[in-house]
């Protein structure tokens, strides 16, 4: 990817460097259900040479950090943040200050990374400062003496970087969906399918193909660029068994396994008239246990309306997460295969899940949500230590994976982790996606 960092030690003047690169200043901010998602990544654009420039100026504060030595500690997590987001390093030290050991200590960092290094020697204001940058060969990356407020040597600077960076990517052919229909018998599976097939929008690409376990329906909304691609995995439209009642739920339950692991997003049919039975907690734990993006479909709700005018949704769903408390990331949606209500606004939910489970958070994002963490409940103690949080970053997609590098993963307390994942949920949505975190020590 075409992602440049720009580190080094306070003061040195990154900021100004991200600025003349930039052109203006952004930092964009979106405001969403009182969360503030603060992002200091820029789309920059050299001469037609698009590239994604992060800053990591504004983190490495975790806590009110004064002494030298959080200094230190601040600009390293700085220099990993950079490392965990970028291929390709704008390193910044200050000529008029001369090799300060913080220097030595990023370079050694970024050494290790293996990522691309520039040395912007900064503050080369006139032709005398400039051979101060030479002081800085002995860090071992090439040195390019800049003055970001004088806009001098910037060119020269960017003249190397350009050429290094990867080509831009065209946009491959999308992949379908792979969406796998599971529940219990009669839930209304099969009737759920069929609904949605039927469908105006919804185009069946392909005769279905039929595996040993299930059916594969390939299926297209839309049309042209817009055109969204489905594979869905029918467990319930294979052939009934006809062996005894045991045989049939072995094989069942197989089908649904291997369901669940093929597919990217699995649909959870429930029959609302019945509510949530123990075969459903089976299902569910299943879903849970593949790590897979999910909804809930409350089928059959034409039904539980009509029997009980008190079966409202609004008492539904407390004993609905009651019974299925590991599914609480999961949305719910009331459906109806029998009259169609809500079928579009599942394939809406589907498409929503799908996306949140691929969410990529720069880590730059992440930081600021896990420093807002940390101030607000203190990380626990154990053994008369106290869990310190260096920094995070997220590891994978579809499950979502975080890595957190603390001190010591055995201070932790499984529900400061809790905690931890539920201020994640609150920043980034992340509906109907699993998320894991991972405590690692921090190797040094
Ligand atoms: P599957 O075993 O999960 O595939 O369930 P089916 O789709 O075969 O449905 C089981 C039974 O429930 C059938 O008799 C369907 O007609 C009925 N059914 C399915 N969906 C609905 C619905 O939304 N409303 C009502 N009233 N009946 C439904």
């Amino acid at each position: 990817k075409r992602v440049v960092a720009i580190v080094g030690r306070p003061n040195v003047g990154k900021s100004a460097l991200f600025n003349r690169l930039v052109g203006r200043r952004v930092s964009i901010v979106h405001e969403e259900e009182g969360v503030t998602r603060d992002r200091i990544v820029c789309e920059a654009n050299w001469e037609g040479e698009r590239f994604e420039l992060i800053d990591t100026g504004g983190l490495g504060h975790f806590g009110k950090q004064v002494s030298p030595d959080q200094i230190v500690e601040g600009t390293e997590t700085q220099a990993e943040v950079a490392i965990a987001d970028a291929s390709f390093i704008i390193f910044v030290v200050d000529i008029s200050a001369g090799l300060a050991p913080l220097d030595e200590e990023v370079a050694r960092i970024l050494h290790q990374s293996g990522r691309t290094v520039f040395l912007a020697a900064n503050k080369a204001d006139n032709e005398d400062r400039e051979e101060g940058a030479y002081d800085f060969d002995q860090l071992g990356f090439p040195v390019f003496p800049v003055s970001a407020v004088h806009n001098r040597g910037i060119v020269t600077l960017m003249e190397a970087l350009i050429p290094e960076l990867p080509k831009e990517e065209n946009p491959t052919e999308e992949e379908p969906l792979r969406v796998a229909v599971v529940g219990r018998p009669n839930a209304g599976k099969s009737s759920y399918i069929n609904r949605l097939l039927k469908d105006e929008r919804v185009i069946v690409s392909d005769i279905p193909g039929t595996t040993r376990d299930s059916i594969e329906i390939p299926f297209t909304i839309g049309k042209g660029e817009t055109a969204r691609h489905y594979q869905l995995i029918d467990t319930a439209g294979v052939q009934k068994d006809t062996r005894g009642k045991s045989a049939v739920d072995w094989f069942s339950n197989l089908r649904t396994d291997k369901a669940i692991e093929r597919a990217d997003v699995v649909v959870m049919v429930l029959d609302g008239e019945t509510g949530p039975t123990t075969r459903d907690k089976k299902v569910a734990a299943k879903i849970i246990e593949a790590q897979k993006g999910c909804i809930l479909l409350i089928n059959k709700w034409d039904l539980a309306k009509d029997a009980d005018e008190d079966v409202t949704q609004t008492k539904y769903l407390p004993a609905l997460r009651e019974a299925l408390p590991f599914m609480g990331f999961a949305p719910v949606l009331f459906v109806s295969a029998k009259d169609g209500y809500n079928i579009k606004r599942s394939v809406e939910a589907i498409d929503y899940v799908a996306a949140q489970t691929r969410v990529e958070i720069t880590t730059g994002v992440l930081n600021r949500v896990v420093q807002q963490a940390v101030e607000k409940y203190p990380p626990p103690i154990a053994k008369g230590k106290r869990l310190k949080v260096f920094y995070a970053t997220q590891s994978g997609t579809n499950p979502i994976y975080f890595k957190v590098f603390v001190n010591d993963p055995t201070y932790s307390r499984s529900n400061w982790l809790k905690y931890l994942q539920n201020q994640f949920r609150e920043a980034f949505g992340l509906e109907g996606a699993p998320i894991f975190i991972k405590l690692v020590a921090r190797s040094r």
